[in-house]
């Protein structure tokens, strides 16, 4: 490791963070993050003004500067959004392409609770500060800058390579669920909004990197009592919000079975030496036996992990009566479900309506803007090629697999059966993740060795 450490630096400059390496680009590393700037003054959110569309339109043109034919790159307005699709072509149009996916649009921001205006990016103290510094406007505009230094350096993929960006992911996925459906079916696909790097939270040096290979499914499920009512001076025993409550409580103390899948295992054996000495104990013994109780229970115990090993339903929200003297003629709640992979929400849904053990309690779903999708698989192919470009971006720094407790544009994909990656090379404490967040902020020492890691993953990838 040392001798490859020294062969590196004798390319190029130690930059970055500390135990990053890579040689320099600085044409492709100014790019980011200049590019970045412009992306996060541009007002990408769900409504009224939403400049999405503007996003699209400097992609393109950098796109095109970079040496992109200009009718490779379409921009598909959808209501107030718009969505961008490049495509580079390979030299052998049988090859199924390599997608890179992303988005544009950022979730709201009020200027007024930010320390700074959350559309007016600045580098302070090493950090971009900004709406989309971390979610995810840096990351695309890396990926850019990468795929340019490419074309410069005179790259000619075999494969294929076409970047998309959604324009609302971050709300009803739409133009997400419309590239998924219009897109050539894909070799793989890169989510680079998925995956990452943690930094140490006191020294600040690199730690690991997890790239992403399944996520839970996402489900809301109705469920409503309707009686007659009454008045309420005439009480009567079916009482339709306490038959709900009584349902919910069943519901709440019910377990689902814990449940390890390989790639979960993968993580708990690697990421246990990260954590707290018991959460780290738990994981591994539950990686080696998922009926562990003392783990199960210590892991259940724990918010951060308690989505890893199974799926989780809660109530997030309730309604009913409609007179402050009236018997309740309903009463409505709504339970949020998050799917381990593997498992149909119907299949849930049945379990959750045994559980209830109610018959006056109906069940529907409700879930909008979510498909079900399974884990992709380790593929030997990807795991070797995001294991090398993190190998030379960041020697030393293990590198294994994680499953997402939220949901990404990589659901659209899986549902489709097309394998697809959470792999952003970006690195950052997990006390300053502030992705949908306030004084939301990126360090930008993450930029020199994600261009790194790029130069040689794409290629890997397309080669
Ligand atoms: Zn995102």
């Amino acid at each position: 490791m040392r001798a490859a450490i020294i062969g590196m630096l004798a390319l190029g400059a130690l930059t970055g963070h500390a135990g990053a390496v890579s040689a320099p680009h600085p044409q492709a590393e100014t790019q980011a993050l200049e590019l970045a700037k412009q992306a996060i003054a541009l007002r990408s959110v769900q409504g009224p003004g939403n400049q999405t569309p503007e996003v699209a339109a400097l992609y393109k043109s950098a796109l095109v500067a970079g040496g992109f034919a200009a009718q490779d790159i379409v921009i598909t307005p959808m209501g107030d959004t718009a969505y961008l699709v490049a495509r580079w072509p390979g030299s052998d149009p049988t090859l199924k392409p390599l997608v890179i996916s992303g988005h544009m649009d950022v979730v709201e921001a009020k200027p007024a609770d930010w320390k700074r205006d959350p559309f007016k990016p600045v580098v302070e103290n090493g950090y971009l500060f900004g709406r989309g510094a971390t979610d995810m406007k840096l990351d695309g505009t890396i990926a850019i800058a990468a795929l340019i230094e490419l074309k410069r350096e005179g790259y000619e993929p075999r494969r294929s390579i076409i970047i998309e960006f959604s324009g609302d992911e971050e709300t009803t996925m739409a133009t997400s669920a419309a590239i998924a459906d219009t897109l050539p079916p894909a070799d793989l696909v890169l989510n680079i909004d998925g995956g990452g790097g943690v930094l140490n939270e006191q020294t600040g040096a690199p730690e690991y990197f997890t790239w992403q290979g399944a996520e839970k499914t996402y489900a809301d499920f109705a469920r409503t009592v309707t009686n007659p009512g009454g008045h309420s001076s005439a009480p009567r025993k079916d009482n339709a919000i306490d038959q709900l409550a009584a349902a919910l409580l069943r519901i709440h103390d019910h377990p689902f079975k814990p449940e390890l899948s390989p790639l979960t295992r993968a993580y708990f054996e690697q990421a246990a030496k990260y954590e707290a000495p018991d959460i780290g104990a738990a994981m591994r013994a539950f990686a080696a036996d998922p009926t562990d109780q003392q783990a199960i229970a210590v892991l259940s115990a724990n918010p951060a992990t308690v989505g890893k090993i199974g799926t989780t339903c809660v109530v997030t929200l309730i309604s009913g009566g409609h007179a402050l003297n009236a018997l309740p003629q309903r009463a409505t709640a709504n339970v949020n479900c998050r799917i381990f992979p593997g498992h149909k929400p119907a299949e849930i849904m049945a379990e959750l309506q045994a559980v209830a053990a109610a018959p006056a309690v109906t069940f529907k779903d409700m879930t909008e803007g979510s498909v079900p999708n399974d884990a992709s698989p380790m593929r030997p192919d990807f795991v070797a090629a995001v294991t090398k470009a993190m190998a030379i971006a960041y020697p030393g720094v293990p590198v294994f697999p994680s499953m997402a407790s939220g949901a990404s544009d990589s659901m659209w994909f899986r549902y489709h059966h097309v394998p697809s990656y959470g792999a952003s090379p970006v690195f950052i404490k997990d006390s300053d993740d502030f992705s949908h967040g306030l004084n939301e902020r990126t360090p930008i020492a993450s930029v020199p060795p994600a261009i790194t890691y790029y130069l040689s993953l794409i290629p890997e990838l397309s080669k």
